[in-house]
């Protein structure tokens, strides 16, 4: 399937202006399900990031002149504009990598985070507060940056677009939004639906890039700050661009999260859930995917029978078929990579192949990078397998003798973005959570990312928070102005 013609790249958006010819040679977008080229797409380097930049900034100059009703009216009309356009940009996700779209959820996210940010533009954004041995009038106020830099991984352009350009235009701010040249297509859709809404031109740009592109708009000048998103790698490459400006950054990165299975628990419910925030969930190409699990050793055995049999049911195929629970991995590579991680795991002892582990090779999923649901059983926590981030459909299984126990190799990772808890007993559950280095705790239930909750990591999984005002936060920056009176 083409989702545009194959010789004319689809256009970056800066402005109001579609630039289909760059400095840079296009990239062909592959359709992960069938490994065959879905689209061209420009690719933004160091001009194109300059001409962007210079748009935002224009753009922000008219935006935060508006009034505050009209700023909030603005983003309100948008959020309208994205619902009537909901299932378009859920296709266009799927099309970007290939997740099943059935994570329809992932456009629902942009509508929501939008109203939620919008409600904060006409709120308190400041304060007043006395000053010991003086009348002056103290005030602190909180202002937009101006143009922000906001850089997404191929799985998440539109959770992006939600969870960074949304609070970040309620701040008053102008994007320019860089969305990974492996999945441009839904960013590229909300660009254009940010001018059917009316927003001024350049208030938001979309700009494709790799790393050179990404590499440029870091290291600009007119850029006040980035907000990143992706792996820990990358990261440490732009905190050091960014340094010779000092440009702040804001880093979301990758989990190695746990979920916690006490004997307690439902283990019906524990293995359904098990499965679907872990191998199954976007082929468990998502941060929020619980790779580790920790099984209280009471329960390992039966909670590991349920578990496999959900996870083997599952039905794997089209992501365009609404059915389909479990699709492609991003990449050939990817799919090497994969591989490459469970046969050394298995070689080295690190734990027991108990499912999956080859790629797909039935007819009609063949040609698509289509990779086994695996599960793992008897991990060693030190391994490689469960202290890097696989980014792929592979879980282990880990066994624990006890509350202490689980919370010491829950936290025994370089990570710290999400966890899981399921017991029955809510002393239990809250004095775990605690313990946990861990940036979201989630019990009895799977990953709830909401516009409301501050989403966002410790240790190595990143320096930021998402969501609520937290979220809005880092658009902010902080102006203390003192009146002297009399
Ligand atoms: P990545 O780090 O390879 O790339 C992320 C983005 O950075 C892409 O747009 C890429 O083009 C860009 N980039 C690459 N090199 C750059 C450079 N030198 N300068 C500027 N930009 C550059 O990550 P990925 O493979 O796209 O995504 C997967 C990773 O993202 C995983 O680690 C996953 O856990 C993480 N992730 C985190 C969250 C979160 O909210 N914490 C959400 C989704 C994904």
């Amino acid at each position: 399937m083409m989702v545009a013609d194959p010789v004319t790249p689809i256009g970056l958006l800066i402005g109001t202006d579609r630039l289909t010819r760059t400095s840079l040679a296009p990239h062909p977008h592959i359709y992960p399900a069938t490994g065959a080229p879905n689209a061209t797409v420009a690719l933004a380097g160091a001009d194109e990031v300059g001409m962007a930049v210079s748009a935002a900034r224009e753009a922000q100059r008219e935006w935060i002149t508006l009034g505050v009703g009209q700023r909030r009216d603005k983003l309100i009309d948008l959020a309208d504009v994205v619902r009537e356009h909901l299932g378009e940009l859920a296709e266009l996700n799927t099309l970007d990598y290939g997740v099943p779209i059935s994570y329809a959820g992932n456009a629902v996210m942009l509508d929501q985070f939008l109203r939620h940010f919008a409600g904060y533009v006409d709120k308190p954004h400041g304060s007043s507060t006395p000053v010991s041995g003086s009348s002056d009038v103290n005030l602190i106020e909180r202002e937009p940056f101006g143009a922000v830099g906001v850089i997404a991984p191929w799985n998440g352009s539109l959770v992006v677009a939600a969870s960074c350009v949304a609070p970040a235009l309620a701040a008053g701010n102008a994007v320019v939004f860089k969305p990974s040249e492996l999945a441009p297509l839904a960013a590229l859709r909300f660009g254009e639906l940010c001018l059917e809404a009316g927003l001024p031109p350049g208030l938001v740009n979309i700009l494709p890039a790799a790393a050179e592109g990404g590499d440029a708009l870091v290291r600009h000048a007119g850029i006040a700050k980035i907000h990143f998103t992706g792996g820990g790698h990358t990261a440490r490459a732009i905190l050091r661009a960014a340094a010779d400006n000092l440009t702040p950054v804001v880093t979301e990165l990758g989990g190695k999260s746990a979920n916690i299975i006490f004997d307690d628990a439902d283990l019906d419910i524990a293995a359904v859930r098990s499965a679907h925030q872990g191998p199954l969930m976007q082929s468990g190409q998502s941060c929020a995917c619980a790779s580790r699990i920790l099984v209280h050793e009471a329960v390992y055995e039966a909670f590991t029978e349920r578990f496999i049999d959900v996870v083997e049911s599952a039905r794997i195929g089209d992501p365009l078929d609404p059915a389909t629970v479990f699709g492609p991995v991003i990449s050939a590579a990817a799919l090497d990579r994969i591989v490459g991680v469970v046969g050394e795991a298995v070689d080295s002892g690190s734990g027991d192949l108990l499912a999956g582990g080859r790629r797909l090779t039935e007819d009609s999923l063949a040609a698509g990078y289509y990779l086994e649901p695996t599960v793992l059983g008897n991990v060693d926590n030190t391994s490689p397998l469960a202290q890097t981030e696989t980014f792929g459909p592979v879980v282990s299984l880990i066994p624990f003798a006890d509350d202490d126990g689980a919370v010491r190799i829950a936290n025994d990772t370089p990570y710290g973005l999400n966890a899981f808890v399921h017991t029955r007993d809510l002393t239990r559950a809250h004095t775990v959570a605690r313990r946990l280095q861990s940036g979201s705790v989630w019990i009895n239930q799977g990953s709830r990312i909401s516009p409301q909750g501050p989403y966002g990591g410790y240790k190595q999984s990143g320096s930021g928070r998402t969501g609520g005002l937290e979220g809005l936060r880092e658009f902010q920056q902080v102006k203390n102005i003192r009146i002297g009176i009399g």
